[in-house]
């Protein structure tokens, strides 16, 4: 950000990631008084979060399937249009003993 944008406290907004569930968001948080804003940039971000999270939301739990000495994880089709594509790369990740995350690679 190049301009300090003010809050009406009289506090200066900085650039702040916080986590809202599973997910963390980038949002400007006034220093002084803790108000949260958002830019244009970061409203659609937010937006984009909440309908992949209401996408994951539809779907049942799903089961782990065996595929020669593999074991075989089905991404949702309706994730296609949020970048979740055949293709892609990604890593894992372990969040913790019961969780893994699946990153997509950027820029590929
Ligand atoms: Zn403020």
């Amino acid at each position: 950000m190049s301009k300090l944008l003010k809050c009406d406290c009289g506090g200066v907004f900085k650039e702040s990631t916080k986590s809202e569930g599973e997910f963390q968001y980038d949002v400007l948080v006034c220093s002084k008084c803790g108000e949260e804003m958002f830019t244009r940039e970061q409203t659609k971000k937010y937006v984009r979060l909440l309908k992949i999270q209401e996408e994951l939301n539809k779907i049942e739990s799903m089961i782990i399937k065996k595929s020669g000495n593999s074991r075989n994880v089905t991404i949702p089709s309706s994730l296609a249009k949020y970048g979740f594509v055949e293709g892609k790369k990604f890593i894992w990740k372990v969040k913790d003993e019961q969780s893994l995350v699946f990153e997509l690679v950027k820029g590929r």
